[in-house]
């Protein structure tokens, strides 16, 4: 039997090339995509054989989506082995928030709410699943932190007491603490969420499961269509900036080999960790346990939002 990984975003970027990476390394990948067609065309782009992958419809944008992607899942069969929770969306220049089906902030929905129903609804697929060893990853990213170079810049993430949640999230709110709307932020916010919900999962469901859950930063992936709703002089001059200046560039290649190798090899199986090659590429490009700032440090912070996050996805 062949392992099997679902990655959520597959058609770009990250996603596309751990799909990549992934399928050589003999694991069948379900490409959870919203667009089925781009995801087809990008697989065949990057040259993965057909018989290696799966794709299936989701949009992290809608939370009914998520549940009938799951469904769907169910009903192929398949077993799971892992889940790549890497979809993202980055809007720096929008004005006013675009909104879910739901009625809520659709960055947060997109990076944060979606993903936390998808894993804690294929939490029961990964346990029911036979393999030994079973891992749950979720893309994090240097911005959340400001302890470190590449979370310095302002708008810095601030989830504040979860204000936003707690008043359900809907209009007029638009950002998790309930203040002005702010697009970078609200990606910023997204992924200290998602560390925390890793963080979160490994304290409920590690010890009981032996799931491992991880998180990592993969470096800079300047070059990635992440950017593509920045100014295009930024998108010009940004990788370049990170190639020469910074030194945090990598390629989408070695971005996607470091996310399966995460959910792969066995030197990333330490659940509740979140792995770093650091800020500035060295050459013998060693990963190690990075600390994770302090908002996504926080277990009160951890349990609320999950708490909050439940309520808002319909599970509580
Ligand atoms: P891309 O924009 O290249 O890829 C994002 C993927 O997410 C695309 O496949 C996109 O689909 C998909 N996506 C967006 N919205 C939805 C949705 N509603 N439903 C389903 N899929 C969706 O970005 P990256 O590859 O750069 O980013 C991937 C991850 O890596 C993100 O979590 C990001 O935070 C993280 N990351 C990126 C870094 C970088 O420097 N680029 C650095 C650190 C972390 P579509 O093709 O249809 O648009």
């Amino acid at each position: 039997r062949k392992s099997t990984v679902v990655i959520t975003g597959a058609s770009s970027g990250v996603g596309l090339y751990a799909a990549k990476a992934f399928a050589r390394r003999g694991w069948h990948v379900v490409m959870a995509c919203r667009d089925l067609v781009k995801a087809e065309k990008a697989a065949q782009e990057v040259g993965i054989p057909k018989d290696s992958y799966t794709l299936m419809h989701i949009d992290l944008g809608s939370l009914d989506s998520v549940r009938q992607f799951v469904n769907n899942f169910r009903a192929s069969g398949q077993s799971l082995d892992a889940v790549v929770g890497n979809a993202a969306i980055y809007m720096p220049l929008i004005k006013e928030p675009l909104r879910s089906p739901e009625g809520y902030e659709l960055t947060m929905t997109t990076n944060h709410l979606g993903h936390f129903l998808l894993c804690k609804l294929l939490l029961e697929d990964l346990k029911k699943s036979p393999a030994a060893d079973k891992r749950m990853v979720i893309l994090g990213t240097v911005t959340h932190n400001p302890d470190e170079l590449g979370g310095k810049i302002p708008p810095r993430p601030d989830l504040g007491e979860l204000e936003g949640f707690v008043a359900g999230f809907k209009s007029p709110i638009s950002m998790i603490d309930g203040k002005k709307f702010e697009p970078v932020k609200a990606y910023k916010d997204s992924k200290v969420c998602n560390v925390l919900t890793m963080r979160e999962l490994h304290r409920r469901y590690h010890e009981s499961t032996g799931i491992t859950f991880t998180s990592l930063y993969p470096g800079c992936v300047a070059e990635t269509p992440l950017f593509r709703n920045h100014y295009p002089l930024f998108q010009k001059l940004f990788p370049l900036f990170q190639k020469y200046i910074t030194g945090g560039y990598v390629s989408q290649e070695l971005a996607g080999e470091r996310v399966a190798a995460v959910v792969i090899e066995p030197e990333y199986k330490q659940s509740g960790a979140y792995w770093s090659w650091g800020n500035r590429q060295k050459k013998e490009g060693k990963s190690f346990v990075q600390r994770v700032s302090p908002q996504a440090r926080d277990d009160a912070k951890a349990e609320r939002l999950w708490d909050l996050s439940e309520k808002l996805v319909g599970l509580a």
